[in-house]
């Protein structure tokens, strides 16, 4: 197998520094953490973390902001998230270069993270105009219900490597707008992207004359994380990454009270139906299970084949496997770039071994590419792996490229196989079977919080809500009505009348 040919560190290093200079971060050079790029493993700068007192700082400053940002009218907030989707238009090849070198997506990718962020704040700005509650019939003369919606604080958002902006857009441009302040703990991995975000937020904020305070950025590892969930000044922890860490974070938010919107990992399957179009669904198929090199949260992880097709489905995928182009992210023809450190590695290859072991068969790819300029860049060949069984490896995520194919006879069977797995976040089927399409998306169908159909599991738009179920942890944002998770609601009673009627024909006095 030849090397793959990577640039120089040195190259990307320089690459991140025009990007940053042209977004405005000074980089806040340091030893607390280091900003890394996976396209050669190598390190590329050495980074101040926030400390405890910087972390308190920060969430003084976003209370005191958010005491006068919730009376600022909505729509005036929108202003400021209007810029802020301005900002990112000038500088989307700036943020996806930061994206590319920092979580190696390939560009095609990571100009569509930057444009889900512009997206999330077109919609945010409607929004801003939107925040609607209802009235609802009182059953007293005189009188008058209503729902109001308030902004609810200060919002902590943690974020996962692999979405290293679009899930701060997600829920930043609509916290704002629903009238509270943020501060932001992203992935340690991704340092670059958050300081070039946070940049451009502040920048928004001069230009509309709103406190920079409004938004406030934490670098640093997981205990910068605990001291926001553990804080009650943190109205919201809005947390994405893996389920270990909800498991972590969603109780601990609950003991003091806090609420919690937890976007967790997935174990996304499709269907494929004897009716199916096999052409769109190899490639549904393909981009969901090896776009972002197997890293996205609604990444394809199983086939669910009906017999009648599944050799000839099988074929064609190992096929189009075999002519994956495997290499630097930022060459316009690569599909498939690195993963994002050793110990994924070590997760795929622990789960080829444990799948191996259980009787499962590898039909495509697995190994390991040599990268004779970079030896601690990790680049795979994306496998396909036949199971007979859904064992605990394939009901686990592991957060790299593997597709394990399974076979069914009855709809019914492979519904069952289907949710038969602790996450629930997307799903889809292949079928031209209307009955069979809309079974699956019924009340006895798919458990996720996606369910598609004739395409895949990932690249989802904004404006459905984003999310899913059971280990996924049941938060929805970006779109449909996610915005009330931000806001608090108040019912309101009024009485216009000049007498005092109780409910229920209470009487007294
Ligand atoms: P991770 O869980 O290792 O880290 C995510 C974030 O949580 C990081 O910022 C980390 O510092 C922080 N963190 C970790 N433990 C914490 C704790 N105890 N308290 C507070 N903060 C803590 O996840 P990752 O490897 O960065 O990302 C991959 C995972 O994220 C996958 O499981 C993927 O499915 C999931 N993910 C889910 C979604 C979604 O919307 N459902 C989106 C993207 C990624």
């Amino acid at each position: 197998m030849t090397g793959i040919a990577l640039p120089a560190t040195d190259e990307l290093r320089a690459r991140a520094r025009s990007a940053l200079d042209r977004v405005g971060v000074a980089v806040p050079e340091g030893n607390g953490l280091r900003a890394r790029t996976p396209i050669t493993g190598e390190d590329l700068f050495g980074l101040a973390a926030t400390g405890t007192a910087g972390t308190e700082e920060a969430l003084v400053a976003a209370r005191a902001a958010f005491l006068d940002w919730r009376t600022t009218p909505a729509p005036r907030r929108g202003d400021l998230v209007r810029r802020l989707g301005d900002l990112l238009r000038d500088h989307k090849d700036d943020l996806a270069d930061l994206i590319t070198i920092e979580a190696g997506k390939i560009r095609s990718e990571a100009l569509g993270e930057v444009q889900e962020m512009i997206d999330i704040c077109d919609f945010a700005v409607g929004l801003s105009r939107q925040l609607y509650g209802r009235t609802i019939a009182s059953e007293r003369p005189g009188h008058r219900l209503a729902e109001t919606w308030h902004p609810l604080g200060v919002v902590g958002v943690i974020s996962a490597f692999n979405f290293p902006a679009a899930v701060w857009s997600w829920n930043t441009a609509v916290a704002l707008a629903c009238g509270d302040t943020v501060v932001w703990k992203p992935s340690e991995l991704t340092p670059l992207i958050s300081l070039a975000c946070d940049r451009l937020l502040a920048r928004a904020a001069d230009d509309v004359g709103v406190p920079r305070d409004v938004h406030r950025l934490l670098l640093g590892d997981r205990a910068v994380g605990e001291q926001l969930v553990d804080d009650p000044r943190v109205a919201l922890v809005s947390a994405t990454g893996s389920t270990r860490m909800g498991r972590e974070v969603g109780p601990r938010v609950a003991a003091r009270f806090g609420r919690s919107l937890l976007e967790l990992g997935g174990n996304n399957a499709a269907v494929v139906a004897p009716s199916a179009d096999l052409d769109l669904a190899v490639q549904g198929i393909v981009f969901a299970a090896v776009g972002t090199a197997g890293q996205r949260c609604t990444t394809l992880r199983r086939l669910i084949a009906h017999h009648d097709i599944a050799e000839t489905l099988v074929g064609r995928l190992t096929a189009a496997y075999g002519k994956l182009p495997i290499g630097d992210p930022f060459d316009r023809t690569t599909l498939v770039g690195p993963l994002i450190s050793a110990r994924a590695l070590a997760e795929m290859r622990g789960a080829l071994d444990r799948v191996r072991g259980e009787g499962g068969e590898v039909l495509a790819g697995g190994a390991r590419r040599p990268t004779p300029s970079a030896p601690d860049a990790v680049y795979v060949d994306p496998a396909v792996v036949r199971v007979e069984r859904q064992t605990d490896v394939v009901r686990g995520e592991t957060f790299a490229p593997i597709l394990y194919v399974m076979t069914y006879d009855t709809f019914d069977e492979a519904i069952a196989l289907h949710n038969d797995v602790p996450q629930g976040l997307s799903s889809s089927i292949f079928t031209r079977d209307q009955q069979e399409a809309e079974r699956f998306l019924s009340a006895e169908g798919s458990d996720c919080g996606i369910a598609n159909v004739n395409i895949g599991t990932s690249g989802a738009e904004i404006g459905g809500a984003f999310g899913g179920e059971k280990e996924t942890g049941g938060g929805r944002e970006s779109g449909s009505d996610a915005w009330r998770a931000y806001m608090r609601s108040a019912t309101n009673t009024i009485n216009y009348s000049s007498r005092l009627s109780l409910a229920q024909n209470v009487s007294f006095l």
